[in-house]
Parts: C-alpha cells; sequence; structure tokens
C-alpha cells in the first residue's frame, strides 16, 4: 500500500517572512490529513525557518535542487549533505526547470539521485516529455529514457523509496494540465519500466503527476490508481488552495 505524497514546490518565490505566514496559516490542516504525506520545499533561503516551524510535525522539508558533489570550489551550489544537516528529508531533482535552463542533463541528473540517497535524503526524480516530443509520438520513450538514466546508480531498494514526479514540460505552469487517465497510462508505463529493471520494488516507489494540478482538478489525478501524490507548483503558494490539494490526495 503506497501512502501518496503531496509536494508543494515553491521554486523562486516566498522571502522567509511569506514563508512562515503560509506555515501559520496551512500547517494544523496539513499536520492532520489523514493517508498522505505532505513536503514543503521552499528556496534555500527558507528552508531553515520552515524547518523550525515544521518541526514536531508529520510536515516534511524538501530542496528544490542539489549540486552532486559532496563539497568542493563550486560557488553557488549547496550539496546533499548541507540539505540533510538543515532537516530536509527529500530533495527535487531534474524539475524540467533545471533541465531546461540551467543544463541538468540524464547524467547531472543520475548522479544528482545517487547524491541525495549517499546524503540520506529521498530524490524525487522529475521526468517528462516536451510538447514536440509528445506530438512526434515520443512520451514512452522520452519518459523511461529519463528514468532508466536516472535510477542507473541505484540499488532494487532505493527504487522502493524513490519518488518519482511524472510532469510533462507542456503542462507545467501553463494552466494546461494532461487528463488523469493519460497521467495515470504514463505513470504505468514508468512503473512497469521499473518492475522490469528492479523487480518487486518498483510497486513501492511512489509515482506522482504533476503540472497545472489546481484543487479543481486534483481529484481527477489523486483518484487514477497509479497515481501517488502530486507534485504542485503555482497552486501550493496559496495555503487554502494546497490545503485542499492534499485533502483531496488524503484518506
Ligand atoms: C512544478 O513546478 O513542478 C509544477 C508542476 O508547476 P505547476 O503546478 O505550476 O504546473
Amino acid at each position: 500500500m503506497r501512502i501518496p505524497l503531496v509536494a508543494a514546490n515553491w521554486k523562486m518565490h516566498k522571502t522567509r517572512g511569506e514563508a512562515a505566514s503560509f506555515v501559520s496559516a496551512a500547517l494544523p490542516q496539513l499536520a492532520s490529513a489523514q493517508g498522505v504525506e505532505v513536503v514543503l520545499c521552499p528556496p534555500y533561503t527558507a528552508l531553515e525557518t520552515v524547518g523550525r516551524l515544521l518541526s514536531g510535525s508529520r510536515v516534511r522539508l524538501g530542496a528544490q535542487n542539489v549540486h552532486w558533489e559532496r563539497q568542493g570550489a563550486y560557488t553557488g551550489e549547496v550539496s546533499a549533505g548541507m540539505l540533510a544537516d538543515l532537516g530536509c528529508a527529500y530533495v527535487i531533482v531534474g524539475h524540467s526547470e533545471r533541465r531546461r535552463m540551467f543544463g541538468d542533463t540524464d547524467e547531472r541528473v543520475r548522479r544528482k539521485v545517487r547524491a541525495a540517497f549517499d546524503a540520506g535524503l529521498v530524490p524525487i526524480l522529475c521526468v517528462g516529455e516536451t510538447l514536440e516530443e509528445r506530438q512526434a509520438g515520443q512520451t514512452e520513450s522520452r519518459v523511461t529514457a529519463q528514468v532508466a538514466e536516472g535510477t542507473a546508480d541505484l540499488t532494487a531498494e532505493e527504487v522502493g523509496r524513490l519518488v518519482v514526479a511524472y510532469e510533462p514540460v507542456w503542462a507545467i505552469g501553463t494552466g494546461q494540465a494532461a487528463s488523469g487517465e493519460e497521467a495515470g497510462r504514463v505513470n504505468g508505463v514508468i512503473r512497469e519500466f521499473l518492475r522490469q529493471r528492479f523487480g518487486a520494488a518498483a510497486d513501492a516507489t511512489r509515482i506522482q503527476y504533476g503540472g497545472s494540478v489546481t484543487s479543481r482538478n486534483a481529484a481527477e489525478f489523486l483518484g487514477q490508481p497509479e497515481v501517488d501524490g502530486a507534485l504542485v507548483g503555482g497552486a501550493s503558494l496559496d495555503p487554502e488552495e494546497f490545503v485542499t490539494i492534499v485533502r483531496a490526495a488524503g484518506a
């Protein structure tokens, strides 16, 4: 039985004060939601503030990116060990905005996933096809290739703890979500691929959907047997909106 995971990706939004206001408004409802795990992924600058406010609650802290090396001359970068030290339990890896704008190749993503597990973090591995790839009939091959590379260094036990977020690039921040049925279908393709490569461990892997999830369409995705939660961008910035999505995922 997989417990769905709903993660808020705040991207480059919210100062420490704004992040604290969100947590005071939403924490009681988020912490009491049953049958769902909740993760907040603020920008690096608000991690410590949010972590302090979440401490002692069931809501977990996550980061939005990580470097693959443990330490060194990498100006502006942050290691997985540093994130663990701040109390992070999760880290988003390979988000399409990082792949598109900041040079995250499949190979870098593979190394980041490894670094996350090595530091005791659980990576949320983002995969998804572009509109051009979808129109060319390459959705399954692209997504499968990203999952293959992202998990290449993992053991079956790690794959069982991994979170994959299927996020079609054309659906992110556009208001044009996939249909629940299509999200469930692609998630099923991902699970089947993981099963073939890692065996029964893949039955425990949580595979989220992400891409223009809102309080209005959340139930359509979360009702799919192969959709184990959501990675939420824009709609996670508003406490009421995010709480409604979390409740839709819960028991
Ligand atoms: C995301 O950033 O992962 C995302 C899914 O964004 P949005 O919900 O805004 O489409």
